[in-house]
């Protein structure tokens, strides 16, 4: 039993009395108290995607610590975090050159919004400051983060919001009503982009902000390779900055380092978080191309933003460290053990409790439903994603499960993501865990019918 402690904690679902306490982890496995190892098939909120230990980490929290953990880097400079950043240029794609320091993947996109606006008062259009984003995304439980985000049931109770933003619809195919090819809707759901510029005055915006892939909302759903394409084309026209949000996708989550790699569309900043550390630290960053930092360059234009934290060396080295283990070797792993689990998944894409079967690389997406046919979702109160997370977690699988969203208009999900370097025997039981679990859940909803 759990003892409950003083740490204030209410998420709401229902998932948080008596948390299983955890003793100690390694690899994809945390082992509790109790003795259970369980097998860690979220990679925590998909952060720790090198698992929860790897060689060679505690030599670097000993070695940076002793040499110097925290710096004001307002003040000083240190190698850990100017090697970080430059080898972040590097490994991302196109010409983002320039690396922001922050300490969540909330605080990355909040300086992200922040630099599009200094950006464009630096160049004489301060009224540009509108942040269009899409609903059933999430970037952050901050206040600009928040008010970005388009999952309701995050956004409930928070209303109103500091700023006037405006949503798009989701990059969802699954529940998209677009007429024509898959490659038509995509371009009809871009093209939301645009009509919401004009309707608001392309004057008045400053950026988009997208995340390439669906995470916590409506995980691992992708569009049509052409959906970002015509984004950036239309980002580019109206003389709006496009954002990347890549702190759930970024570092192999989907296969390749960044997910805009499988779309070759490059943005104009890309927000990093999560495995930038795999987990081990708090870190964050946001990536700046050449356009936005050179008019940063200028004598009389600043940007007077940061957080105490930002870039201490001890974070910037586990970074270091962290960022280096990300090889080609370490990537396409991940994307075998994602192949594998898809396939092992499969046949539940015929569930008639599976409304949507989603996979890209080691992120799975399932959406219940309870009507195939339909794509109604169930009524909240069964909580459908609690009991599929429940009977999981009974099988000694932790998933990251997705409460529907308030609106009616998603189901619940449960999103696999599990850390690139997992073991194929451990992919076979996540699989059988989560193919049981479902079948557990849909016997109790559906009492008497077999699927
Ligand atoms: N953006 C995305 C895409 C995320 O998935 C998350 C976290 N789930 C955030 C931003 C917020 O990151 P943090 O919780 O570190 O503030």
């Amino acid at each position: 039993m759990a003892q409950h402690n003083h740490i204030f904690y209410k998420w709401g679902g229902g998932i948080e009395p008596d948390l299983p306490r955890v003793d100690h982890a390694h690899d994809e496995f945390l082992v509790t108290e109790d003795g259970e190892k369980l097998i860690d098939a979220a990679a925590g909120a998909a952060v720790t995607n090198l698992g929860h230990s790897v060689p060679g980490i505690e030599e670097i929290f000993e070695s940076q610590s002793a040499e110097v953990s925290y710096l004001s880097l307002s003040h000083f400079s240190h190698d850990a975090p100017e090697d970080l950043a430059r080898t972040l240029a590097t490994r991302a794609p196109g010409d983002l050159s320039k690396v922001f320091f922050t300490n969540s993947g909330s605080e990355a996109n909040e300086a992200a919004f922040k630099l599009a606006r200094e950006y464009f008062r630096a160049r004489g259009k301060p009224e540009k400051s509108v942040v269009v984003s899409r609903w059933q995304s999430y970037h952050g439980a901050t206040f600009g983060a928040l008010s970005a985000t388009g999952n309701t049931l995050r956004r409930r109770g928070f209303e109103p919001f500091l700023t006037d933003w405006e949503h798009i619809s989701p990059a969802y195919p699954y529940r998209w009503s677009f007429d024509g090819t898959p490659e038509e809707q995509a371009r009809a759901a871009a093209r939301e982009l645009e009509t919401t510029i004009r309707q608001r005055g392309p004057d008045t915006v400053a950026a988009f902000v997208a995340e390439p892939v669906g995470g916590a909302s409506i995980p691992a759903a992708a569009p049509h390779p052409v959906y970002y394409k015509e984004i950036r084309d239309i980002c580019d026209e109206y003389d709006v900055l496009f954002i990347a949000d890549e702190v759930m996708t970024g570092f192999g989550r989907t296969g390749p380092l960044f997910a805009m790699e499988h779309y070759g569309v490059t943005p104009d900043m890309m927000s990093l978080g999560k495995g930038l550390t795999s987990g081990y630290t708090p870190m964050s960053a946001v990536l700046v191309n050449d356009k936005v930092a050179d008019e940063f360059a200028r004598e009389d234009v600043s940007f007077a933003h940061g957080h105490t934290f930002a870039g201490n060396p001890l974070s910037a080295a586990v970074a270091n460290f962290v960022v280096e283990q990300y090889t080609d070797g370490v990537l396409e792993r991940g994307q075998q053990r994602g192949q594998q689990l898809a396939s092992e998944l499969a046949p539940l894409a015929d569930h008639p409790m599976v409304g949507d079967f989603r996979a890209i690389g080691p992120m799975v997406g399932l959406e219940f439903v309870a009507d195939k046919d339909t794509k109604e979702p169930f009524d909240p109160s069964q909580k459908v994603y609690k009991q599929v997370y429940d009977a999981a977690l009974d099988r000694g699988v932790y998933t990251y499960p997705g409460k529907g969203s308030v609106d009616g208009v998603a189901g619940d999900h449960l999103m696999l993501s599990p850390p690139l370097t997992l073991s194929e025997s451990s992919v076979s039981r996540i699989a059988e865990a989560v193919e049981g679990a479902i079948e557990d859940v849909y016997s109790r909803v559906h009492p008497g019918v077999t699927a």
